[in-house]
């Protein structure tokens, strides 16, 4: 696993669980998943030799979050099994490749213009139209590296700040909601996909995922025939988060794709028969994929370093519940905005279980 974060972390549970040994490479040390694997090697990822001596101990490698370097990458698959392929990353990592290939592939997107480091960037938003927003291409998540111009006041702010690097920008999507599938595809070109998770947002980082998503049968499967399209299209070995914008016409476009385990897929491993995690392990070893089953309404709350503002959380107040479990992941500092863990809440149906969200995410730091 290259990364350690919690991604790689909930990995090694689910790849321990079947019986495997996990080795987490992560430049920091004392990370997430090294305090669950069989081996942790801290050194940088452009150390190439640090990069070939761990990939050599490996029957296969694949990756917690698409901002690893590609290129030494590159290396790795020459040496052992990368999953999902390195072009999968290197299409996934960058914005304007991402969109230039959802748009060669003729998937529906929100229209949107590339400039150059230097380049027009006033042009480009005149071309895209306000609103819109801009994204940096390379390093960006969370709604880092992107801002929203939604009148001609906000150009000038924008223009100043993206200056010297290569942007996108799209246009601003009016969206009724945004709905999110983790689609798995397997060696033998299977393909499953969870069910549609609805995601709510808060500052640009996942608050909510509620499951089964509150939207008709028809934006539900539009949303899970595009997952599959692309898990095919793109040659997907492992799984994927497609994320995408329900528009109040009840199109579905695409919105972004991260070739590995999802946030909004973390319900799976409380609510459904596999979960994306022992799915991603089924699918970069060769083993068939899992039944992708929901067995409860679920939804899921992410922990932020904000819930610590007022010294530790109530925990108490969500163990104390019968339809809540709780997630850390270990992480000893707890600043705003970092995902520190995440609890889901199972009920008779996704408005009940939000309800019951809600008022426990308040609970934890009343
Ligand atoms: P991203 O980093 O592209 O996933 O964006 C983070 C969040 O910003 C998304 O989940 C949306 O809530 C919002 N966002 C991003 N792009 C757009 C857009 N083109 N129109 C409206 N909202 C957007």
């Amino acid at each position: 696993m290259l990364g350690g974060g919690q991604l790689g972390r909930m990995l090694a549970h689910a790849a321990t669980r079947l019986g495997y040994r996990v080795h987490v490479f992560e430049p920091q040390v004392n990370c997430p998943a090294g305090a669950v694997a069989h081996k942790e090697v801290n050194a940088s990822y452009e150390d190439l030799e640090a990069l070939a001596a761990f990939a050599r101990e490996c029957d296969v490698v694949t990756y917690e979050f698409e901002n690893v370097p590609a290129a030494p990458l590159k290396h790795i698959e020459s040496l052992t099994q990368l999953r999902p392929h390195w072009s999968v990353l290197e299409t996934t990592q960058n914005r304007s490749r991402e969109k230039r290939w959802l748009r060669d592939h003729k998937f529906p997107h929100a229209r949107f213009a590339e400039v150059a480091a230097g380049g027009d960037l006033a042009g480009g938003i005149r071309e895209v139209g306000v609103p819109c927003v801009v994204k940096t291409a390379d390093f960006g998540y969370d709604g880092k590296g992107q801002l929203k111009v939604m009148t001609e006041d906000d150009v000038p702010a924008a223009l100043a700040r993206f200056a010297t690097q290569p942007v996108v920008i799209e246009q601003f999507v009016h969206f009724a909601c945004e709905v999110s599938a983790v689609v798995a595809r397997s060696q033998s070109a299977a393909v499953r996909v969870f069910p549609i998770s609805e995601n709510i947002h808060t500052n640009h980082i996942l608050d909510f995922s509620i499951v089964p998503a509150r939207v008709s049968p028809e934006v539900l499967a539009k949303a899970e025939k595009l997952a599959r399209l692309i898990a095919e299209r793109i040659d997907l070995v492992g799984v994927m988060g497609v994320e995408m914008f329900v528009t109040r016409d009840g199109d579905v476009l695409v919105n972004e794709l991260a070739p590995r385990t999802h946030n909004s897929g973390h319900y799976t491993i409380d609510a459904c028969m596999t979960s994306q995690f022992e799915q991603q392990v089924r699918a970069i070893c060769g083993l068939p994929l899992g039944a992708v089953t929901l067995l409860s309404p679920v939804v899921m709350v992410n922990i932020l370093g904000d819930a610590w503002k007022n010294g530790e959380p109530k925990w108490d107040a969500l163990l104390a519940q019968p339809n809540v479990r709780l997630h850390l992941y270990g992480k000893a500092d707890p600043r705003p905005g970092r995902k520190m863990g995440h609890f889901t809440v199972t009920a008779r149906d996704a408005n009940m279980a939000f309800e019951f969200a809600e008022k426990y995410k308040g609970r934890l730091t009343s």
